[in-house]
């Protein structure tokens, strides 16, 4: 099975070659530390509608984010192993709030609200755009934005202007795609190539791509290996 991570080629040259890790072992230390920090209880600590509403910065933190319906929820469950994060996110009057939930008091996932809503009215744009932007630009303790892309379809218009705030912004991203399980077939081949030639024109991205899917479970492990080099170690005291 593939190793379900892309990462630029190693001459770095044109930032368009990828390489396709053909299963090289996976490192049991690394593979343990991701384990046992999402072993630890995600407690939720707040819900913050409006820039003031936002909690003290105790903990490093990761925030993931996507379009509507990109499957944020269910990965951020499956990374978890719980459902209580979904159920709280998914809460009609939460929606649109940022969902902070401390992780074993090593990490603080952060959920932002989706975008790209067909429904959504002109001033719910612009207060999403208002609260996430200033989140991205004021939060000293962000440590990595997980950019949520459907792996059969790509990076969309409606992105961009996510990745743009990104840039401008100076927040490390990687892209994480989601329902891998259903992009197994030749006509999705191209578009980890494609997403990897866009990242290299943007300051912020990682260039590097998680293929993941919260049905079958590829690539959880790897993602979790990824976000444990954030936590404080264990028995750090804040
Ligand atoms: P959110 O709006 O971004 O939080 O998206 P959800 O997690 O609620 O998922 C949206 C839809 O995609 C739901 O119908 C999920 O069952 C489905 N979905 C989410 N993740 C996966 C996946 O990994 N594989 C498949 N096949 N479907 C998924």
């Amino acid at each position: 099975m593939d190793r379900p991570l892309i990462d630029r080629g190693a001459d770095g040259s044109s930032g368009v070659s990828v390489e396709i890790g053909a299963a090289p072992a996976v490192d049991s230390a690394l593979a343990e530390a991701g384990r046992r920090l999402f072993a630890a209880q995600a407690r939720f600590i707040a819900g913050a509608p409006t820039p003031s509403a936002l909690p003290p910065e105790t903990l490093p933190e990761i925030a993931f984010v996507g379009r509507s319906n990109v499957g944020k929820s269910s990965l951020v469950n499956a990374l978890t192993g719980r459902s209580t994060l979904a159920r709280i996110s998914n809460t009609p009057g939460r929606t649109r709030q940022i969902n902070f939930f401390d992780l074993g008091g090593r990490l603080m996932l952060v959920d932002l609200p989706g975008y790209g809503y067909a429904e959504a009215s002109k001033s719910a744009v612009k207060s999403w755009t208002s609260l996430v932007r200033h989140y991205l630009q004021t939060r000293a303790a962000l440590r990595r934005v997980c950019l949520l892309i459907d792996s059969r379809h790509g990076i969309k218009e409606i992105d961009r202007p996510l990745m743009r705030m990104l840039d401008d912004a100076g927040v490390s991203y990687q892209v994480v795609l989601t329902k891998s399980d259903k992009a197994g077939k030749g006509e999705f081949a191209s578009v980890p190539d494609k997403i990897m030639a866009e990242l290299a024109a943007h300051v912020a991205a990682h260039p590097e791509i998680h293929l993941t899917s919260a049905l079958d479970r590829r690539g959880i492990a790897e993602l979790r290996e990824t976000l444990a080099n954030f936590a404080f170690p264990i028995g750090q005291s804040r």
